[in-house]
């Protein structure tokens, strides 16, 4: 079987292509590592209109609902390697099966950055963690430490002030990417204390974490901090190599597309924070899954000699004649 359009990636980009696909009659898969994506990471969502706050979890539900009872289907795995076929159509690979469709859109997101320091690797899951939702309840009434300074850390030590003794952010400058909003509240908890011009040059322990080396960037002077949980929120990269050779991507593997979502394969597109829009917030993802979801319909559409493909004039508009 083909269907008309495979989506690849489950968060709020997906689902949104899945809805609009669906209401345009397309024959629809959504496959993703998790229904969610970085959602599975956020806990309350204060900024999506219409929800004063929502907690993630309840908010993927109702994502997940909505795209279901409208007839789209959803495979949890991942998806491995795409290749375009001579015929046009599109053969995605999982581990096990094999997925043919007419058009893709990616929209697997990005996944968390690592700090790639002795011990990271060794203590992932024994004290380290990425994911203060799914981890942070394991961390009560500890001492514990977030690394980072945009929203995703900041918010972290938030929601860590309220499970933990102690929290620590320690950022490696002394001016925050975090809305000052987010930075404001996280200071006025009285357990959170902040690091800043600090990095963490290493993790110690024997079983599980139980100390990290922090380097004072001002002073030159390391000291050792006693913890019990390290989350670490510095940032999310794209792992984009399944596409390389169909797609043109930016420095930081981000997939380039044009205003319409395309990539520079027809028939194959992408939206939300896999591509380099520069700022990575749910409401923009979902703008962007609707253009390239419609930009998917009105390709098919010309494939089947029904419309017109839209090619945009890009060159700069001509002065009116005098
Ligand atoms: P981000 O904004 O890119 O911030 C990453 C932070 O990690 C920066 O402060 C950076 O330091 C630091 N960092 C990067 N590499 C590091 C390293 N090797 N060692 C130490 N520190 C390092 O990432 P994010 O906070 O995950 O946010 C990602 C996107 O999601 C953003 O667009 C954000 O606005 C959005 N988001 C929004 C919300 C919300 O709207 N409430 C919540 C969460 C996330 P420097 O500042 O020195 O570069």
């Amino acid at each position: 079987m083909t269907y008309d359009i495979i989506i690849i990636g489950a968060g709020p980009a997906g689902i949104t292509a899945g809805i609009y696909a669906v209401r345009r009659e397309m024959k629809t898969l959504i496959i993703g590592k998790e229904v969610g994506g970085q959602l599975t990471l956020a806990s309350e969502i204060e900024n999506y209109p219409g929800f004063r706050s929502i907690d993630s979890f309840d908010f993927i539900l109702k994502l997940q609902e909505h795209v279901k009872d409208l007839g789209a289907e959803i495979k949890t795995a991942e998806v491995k390697k795409i290749t375009k076929e001579k015929d046009g159509t599109f053969t995605l690979y999982t581990q096990k099966e094999e997925f043919k469709a007419k058009t893709v859109i990616i929209a697997m997101g990005l996944v968390p950055r690592r700090l790639e320091i002795p011990g990271e690797k060794e203590f992932n899951a024994k004290g380290v963690s990425y994911c203060v939702n799914c981890d942070g309840p394991f961390f009560r009434d500890k001492v514990v430490a977030v690394v980072g300074g945009g929203n995703s850390a900041v918010d972290a030590a938030e929601v860590m002030s309220k499970i933990a003794k102690k929290v620590y952010l320690i950022h490696r400058r002394e001016e925050f990417r975090a809305f000052d909003a987010l930075v404001n509240e996280a200071k006025s908890r009285k357990n959170v204390e902040f690091l800043l011009n600090s990095q963490v040059k290493e993790i110690i322990g024997k079983e599980k974490l139980e100390k990290v080396k922090i380097l004072n960037t001002k002073t030159g002077k390391e000291k050792e901090l006693e913890l019990g949980g390290l989350f670490i929120e510095v940032g999310r990269i794209a792992h984009t190599d399944l596409v390389e050779d169909l797609v043109e991507r930016d420095e930081r593997d981000q997939i380039i597309v044009d205003e319409d979502g395309k990539t520079k394969t027809s028939g194959l597109f992408a939206c939300g924070d896999v591509t380099p829009v520069k700022y990575k917030q749910i409401t923009i993802a979902m703008g962007q899954a609707t253009i390239a979801t419609l930009s998917a319909y009105q390709y098919l559409l010309f494939k089947q000699g029904k419309g017109e493909e839209v090619i945009r004039d890009r060159s700069a508009p001509k002065a009116a004649k005098k």
